[in-house]
């Protein structure tokens, strides 16, 4: 039902959602699930209307209805029998004449009108929703199949519902849907495609991007995926998810397991040359460790590096006496990147990287080599670090930091992940929900004209989409941040 509050929620009785991005549900309460409606023989009222086709509840357009309006609609509308013609207890016909009393009740997502007259008959019911052949709600069940292939969970979106004060699915409704219809639906689709995916890959050089997630920060993580993406098409090829319980318990090493359950069944049917990863001491290296002997090059993501310099000098900033590096951090930042972008080799790397040291001090030309900037002129506004005080050292050891220069040759050839490409896969997905329910309806009398509906349910799908890229982005956030300071790979 829609309208405003009654009264004013308690925060105390609100159902708590937690920070996790959840998307696949799992049932935890005992709720039945909702009954389907009886099917009702009026005299000269229409039947309620049956859901016959996928067209039927993607293209048609819905809205949120508020019951006062309704009940405006209902009071001055006449059904077309103005007499009641049920029968009595005696054998007579009731003959109770309008108007009739309106009972409006809620169910679901839904609201449902029924006419009653002085005597107790029922004389028509109406639904704001189509009906599914099992009595489902179409509302119901787009919304159930919605929440998941948009990257939301249900108990996010039924708190929602409860503010805006609307009628929401039963949970047990949205599980048995999700369960019934999505699940296996979206499975076998990802299977389909990736198998097309790796099939194209086939004997070409193969560059791929990983990244480990959590189900929730920190060392109390019961899961991690580690998705991996091809870089030149940018679809994923790989997801492994590994359960706490592989590994005897320890959350920590779960993004090593999955890293080597992917490397080890990607290499098997690609030609791997470069992987790239964040800087995570649980990634095993790829050159000197389990993998040396297959030649892949390891890389490390960009925005990784980069964050994690902007951390060493910001930490360095705080430093009493050695404020002005904040001053210097973007600077110091954006050079780190014109590096990697710019150099070819470590050694060419290492060149240009110190200039850093003397640009800072406003000395620009050096026995070894040169600013390649142009004339900085004087509207620059920066002040100079003196050369050789404590912000100068402090600087130069992060740029000398031998740890960090081991590594840095793998930030050369500039790779960005980025996994918002997980979103068309969802948008797919819904593609694929629905031509199953349309299976599940249908079952035995298909009909032709798969084109069209083909069409009708990729637009239907791009709201969906749309709604879900943010959720895309949270992704390339790491879980484990922690850990993830240390660059030790060995
Ligand atoms: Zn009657
Ligand atoms: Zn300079």
């Amino acid at each position: 039902m829609g309208g405003a509050l009654k009264t004013a929620q308690s925060v105390d009785h609100l159902p708590v959602i937690g920070l996790d991005e959840t998307v696949h549900d799992l049932s935890a309460h005992e709720d039945p699930t909702d009954e389907p409606l009886p099917n009702l023989e009026l005299p000269n009222s229409p039947d309620p209307l049956k859901v016959q086709c996928v067209d039927d509840i993607i293209s048609v357009r819905a809205a949120v209805l508020y019951e006062t309006c309704l009940r405006q609609l209902l009071t001055i509308m006449k059904l077309p029998e103005d007499r009641c013609t049920g029968v009595l207890r005696t054998g007579l016909v009731c003959d109770s004449v309008a108007p009739f009393h309106i009972n409006i009740t809620s169910k679901g997502t839904a609201m449902s009108a029924e006419w009653i007259c002085s005597n107790g008959h029922s004389l028509w019911k109406w639904n704001s929703q189509p009906v599914m052949k099992f009595g489902m709600q179409a509302g119901d069940f787009l919304l159930s199949t919605n929440i998941l292939l948009s990257g939301n969970n249900y108990g996010k979106v039924s708190l929602l519902f409860k503010f805006m004060n609307m009628g929401m699915v039963n949970q047990n409704t949205f599980f048995t849907i999700q369960n019934t219809y999505c699940v296996d639906a979206v499975k076998e689709y990802w299977e389909e495609r990736n198998s097309e995916s790796i099939c194209r890959l086939q004997g070409k050089d193969v560059v791929v991007l990983g990244d480990g997630r959590n189900d929730s920060p920190g060392h109390c993580a019961q899961y991690c995926s580690y998705t991996t993406m091809e870089l030149d098409t940018k679809e994923i090829i790989h997801v492994a998810t590994i359960d706490k319980r592989q590994t005897s318990w320890n959350s920590n090493i779960m993004e090593k397991e999955a890293f080597i359950q992917t490397v080890d069944k990607l290499s098997r049917e690609l030609k791997l040359v470069e992987i790239c990863t964040d800087a995570h001491i649980q990634i095993v290296n790829p050159d000197k460790g389990r993998y040396k002997d297959l030649g892949i090059h390891h890389s490390l993501d960009m925005w990784h590096g980069a964050k994690n310099l902007a951390k060493k000098i910001s930490a360095a900033a705080k430093v009493k006496g050695q404020s002005i590096l904040l001053h210097w951090l973007k600077d110091i930042v954006n050079h780190f990147w014109w590096c990697c972008k710019t150099a070819d080799t470590k050694e060419h790397f290492l060149a240009l990287w110190i200039g850093i040291c003397h640009h800072v001090c406003n000395i620009h030309t050096w026995e070894m080599g040169s600013c390649q900037h142009g004339d900085l002129g004087e509207g620059l506004g920066k002040q100079w670090i003196e050369r050789d005080s404590k912000s100068h050292k402090a600087l130069v050891d992060i740029v000398f930091n031998k740890r960090w220069l081991k590594d840095v040759h793998k930030y050369l050839r500039f790779r960005i992940r980025a996994l918002t490409n997980l979103m068309f896969m969802w948008r797919e997905a819904l593609r694929i929900a629905v031509t199953a329910v349309k299976g599940a309806e249908h079952e035995g009398d298909q009909e032709g004209d798969q084109g069209g509906q083909a069409e009708l349910l990729v637009a239907g799908a791009g709201a969906g989409a749309g709604a879900g890229e943010e959720a895309g982005e949270g992704a390339g956030e790491e879980a484990g941040e922690g850990a993830e300071d240390n660059q030790d790979l060995d």
